[in-house]
């Protein structure tokens, strides 16, 4: 295994994020590559991230997998990660341009596993957007970036206390009951996670934040939160098939109560369409 960090040699830079840099290492004895986070725990800013604690005991083939964490130095934590080569969907979608109707339904398959996997663990990822979902040399997706996610512990009715900071994450992909706190914490944290994959993969194939026409972008929270909450459902292409619109539907469902499960969604026939493709 890779047991020592002093055994790493850093290769490049893969990401930067909000709480940290994201490198290309190699490990020197067996010159297999990984990426190593490395994250300042910013306790003056109240932050602290679970991703390492998560990351460790998670096993999913659609999860990305970890090697390891370390101390490097007092108050960073170093996790070392499986590399994937082909980036981030956010990535592949600037240098590629949209995705089709057919590659997102393989996408939402994976995806879904994934959640279905974090959901059934009790672990809520509260951050499902294109740069946190990652592609493999061998175009497997693998959900990763655990910075804001959360162990949902204890039952229903404790998990407004449990969830006052709900609001971390990013917040054009966020569900209307996270965007609100109000009508927050009827014990559908998990459909947040669902609302967050419908905004994403309605994004990829029309190439723009789909609650607002192309070009155009929420200038600020309130004007988010209005159309979000409040606004229609965002419009589909002309040539968009049934069964993708009704798929994003059951995810862009306002009401958590009734928005589809993940896996509910899972036996979705669009999603049955991805499922065959990865086969
Ligand atoms: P943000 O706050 O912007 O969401 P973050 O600090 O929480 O980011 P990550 O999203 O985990 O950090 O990583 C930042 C970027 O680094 C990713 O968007 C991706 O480009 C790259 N990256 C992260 N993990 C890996 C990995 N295992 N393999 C390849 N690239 C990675
Ligand atoms: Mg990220």
């Amino acid at each position: 295994g890779v047991g020592d960090f002093l055994d790493l040699e850093k290769l490049s830079v893969l990401g930067r994020g909000n709480h940290g840099i994201v490198y290309k290492v190699r490990h020197r004895q067996t010159s297999a590559t990984y990426a190593l986070k490395i994250i300042k725990q910013d306790t003056n800013e109240g932050y602290v991230s679970h991703e390492a604690e998560i990351l460790n005991c998670t096993d999913s083939p659609f999860v990305v997998k970890c090697h390891g964490v370390f101390e490097p130095r007092a108050g960073e934590k170093a996790i070392l990660m499986e590399c994937m080569d082909a980036g981030t969907l956010d990535g592949i979608f600037r240098a590629n341009g949209p995705f089709s109707e057919a590659s997102l339904a393989h996408i939402a398959y994976q995806v879904l596993n994934g959640l279905k996997y974090l959901h059934e663990h009790n672990i809520v990822h509260l951050d499902i957007k294109p740069s946190n979902l990652l592609v493999s040399k061998d175009m497997k997706v693998k959900i990763a970036d655990f910075g804001v996610s959360k162990f949902v512990r204890g039952i229903v009715s404790r998990a407004a206390t449990n969830y006052h900071n709900m609001c971390e994450g990013t917040h054009a992909y966020m569900s209307p009951e996270r965007l609100d706190s109000h009508t927050f914490g009827s014990g559908c944290v998990y459909a947040g996670d669902v609302w967050s994959l419908g905004v994403t993969l309605l994004e990829l194939h029309v190439g723009h934040f789909p609650f607002f026409p192309a070009g155009k972008k929420p200038s600020n929270w309130m004007e988010l939160v209005l159309v979000v909450c409040f606004g229609e459902s965002p419009s589909f292409p002309k040539e968009a098939s049934e069964k993708f619109r009704s798929f994003i539907k059951c995810c862009l469902e306002k009401e958590p109560s009734k928005r589809w499960t993940v896996s509910q969604l899972l036996s979705h026939p669009y999603v049955c369409l991805g499922e065959k493709l990865g086969k």
